[in-house]
């Protein structure tokens, strides 16, 4: 899934490929499974077990600009000079990273607790609100085919990346979508339900729901056996 507007798309293919030459191990959050159906949800989602850590994505701020790049948030050589202060202002680019797993729980957290029913903490959804009016700085009118509409202005900036995030949980919180928010009923992995009866109940077929039918099959099984 892309989160990129057509202009932003554009101006993407066009860019050249920068990442370096020794950059070419392949780091499981570039292979993250994007069901979320939203920015912010894949992001949750880049931690399995929120509560036992089963499964980490991100393990440092390099992790935080390859997965930003496998969602397409970052073009090719926007991460590759983000990979290059990486290595230049390690102490900076730990401290977004550390930013970014706050961020990441906040977002868990917040909507978690209204799939089921509860209400998220007004201190994380008033951080969380401070951390989009921060954000908003960096925005700039685009000019597109049917008019204008609200990018993000081209930047070096360490940490452009939660800008993006962030905005993607403001527009999910304030959007209709936002009672089709669901979570998985075999792992912790938030979606959003777009199927036409809304009756998805997990992650993906291949990676829960064939397990609940298998556990469900061989349940009957020893009962009849
Ligand atoms: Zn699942």
């Amino acid at each position: 899934m892309c989160y990129l507007s057509q202009v932003e798309r554009d101006r993407c293919n066009k860019q050249n490929d920068i990442i370096p030459a020794n950059m070419t191990e392949t780091r499981d959050a570039e292979t993250h499974h994007l069901i979320g159906g939203a920015l912010c949800l894949d992001f949750a989602n880049t931690l399995y077990g929120h509560t036992n850590a089963i499964h980490e994505y991100l393990y440092d701020y390099r992790d935080l600009v390859l997965w930003s790049r496998h969602v397409g948030i970052l073009n090719q050589a926007e991460a590759g000079n983000l990979l290059s202060k990486w290595e230049q202002v390690p102490a900076e680019a730990e401290a977004v990273f550390r930013q970014a797993a706050q961020l990441r729980e906040k977002i868990y957290r917040i909507f978690a607790s209204l799939v089921h029913d509860g209400s998220p903490q007004e201190t994380d959804l008033d951080q969380l609100h401070q951390a989009w009016l921060d954000s908003q700085a960096h925005t700039k009118l685009v000019w597109s085919e049917n008019g204008f509409m609200l990018g993000w202005e081209m930047t070096n900036a360490i940490d452009s990346m939660l800008w993006r995030i962030t905005g993607s949980a403001l527009e999910l919180l304030t959007s209709d979508e936002l009672k089709r928010v669901k979570q998985c009923v075999r792992c912790d992995w938030l979606f959003v339900d777009r199927s036409r009866n809304q009756k998805r109940r997990w992650c993906s077929m291949s990676a829960c729901g064939n397990r609940v039918k298998m556990a469900r099959r061989y349940e009957r099984t020893k009962q009849i056996g």
